[in-house]
């Protein structure tokens, strides 16, 4: 049998929170896969136990050993200045350069294939097929229209571990002057100039549910993907658009009340 894991990265307590949600939902689709959950050092012991409670197997893993020139444009004061958000808000906790501790998990050489979800994610319905995926494949960044099909989304893919794919990576991601406008998701983006697209509802976009409602079909989504605003930030600017969107979250986080999910309503219906 291969061996398959789902990743995850948490870098400090907020995500290490959110993780929990994620990780829930995963043992819910009944998986066989590991669980896994690459944490830096800045996340406490008190926000690890209960992922490890819920089954997830901790790795430890160190920022990447960038130059000081390479941290020095990606942080977050700059690449906000030089490329600014104009379409949502990232919350305070958010520091772009964890973003690229992404890739650490081209290092964990004992799995054959793993299916990478970002922290503010949730899968609600089972996901084992996309290990029959090749590397590298993504979905389409798509939140705001059609045009948006030409970029991937780096916040759900599948990866093929080797030390030395990370190895070629870190000459590319590190090269001099390199400066990557959206962090990873750039990055991999250009690495894998050829990828493959995964069909868009294995990485649904909250902003889909108010920017393109027709495209939300609750029978296919796979994921949901919490971009820019997060579902634990309390009144953030997107709330009372994504009300049913942040409740699913919360029911999930709390691991009660969670709903039929072919029973909910589309967006599209509720006009
Ligand atoms: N992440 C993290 N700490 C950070 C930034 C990012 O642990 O300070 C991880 C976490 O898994 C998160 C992912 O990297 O889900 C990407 O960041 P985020 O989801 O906030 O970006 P978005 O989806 O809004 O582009
Ligand atoms: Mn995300």
């Amino acid at each position: 049998m291969p061996e398959n894991a789902f990743v995850t990265l948490v870098t400090n307590d907020d995500y290490a929170m959110a993780a929990c949600a994620l990780v829930r939902s995963l043992v819910l689709t009944k998986t066989n896969a590991d669980i896994v959950v690459m944490h830096t050092k800045a996340v406490s012991e008190t926000s690890l136990l209960p992922l490890r409670d819920l089954g997830a197997k901790l790795e430890a893993v160190e920022h990447l050993p960038c130059s000081p020139a390479f941290n020095e444009r990606h942080r977050k004061k700059n690449i906000h200045e030089n490329a600014p958000f104009s379409k949502g808000d990232k919350p305070l906790f958010h520091t772009p350069l964890d973003n690229f501790v992404k890739l650490r998990l081209w290092q964990l050489e004992r799995y054959d294939t793993i299916v990478f979800i970002d922290a503010d994610a949730l899968v609600i319905r089972n996901i084992d097929k996309l290990f029959d995926y090749p590397e590298f494949s993504a979905a389409p960044n798509v939140y705001e229209s059609v045009a948006d099909f030409h970029r991937l989304n780096s916040g759900v893919f599948v990866a093929k571990p080797s030390q030395a794919t990370f190895d070629s990576m870190m000459t590319v991601l590190d090269a001099p002057d390199a400066y990557w406008r959206r962090t990873d998701q750039t990055f991999l983006e250009t690495y894998f100039s050829d990828w493959h697209g995964l069909p868009v509802f294995y990485n649904m976009l909250q902003y889909v549910w108010f920017n393109l409602p027709e495209l939300w079909d609750w029978k296919s989504v796979h994921i949901v993907h919490y971009q820019y605003e997060k579902p634990w930030e309390k009144n953030h600017g997107k709330a009372d658009k994504l009300k049913p969107l942040i409740d699913l979250w919360q029911a999930y986080c709390e691991g009660k009340n969670l709903p039929d999910i072919d029973t909910l309503a589309n967006p599209s219906d509720m006009k």
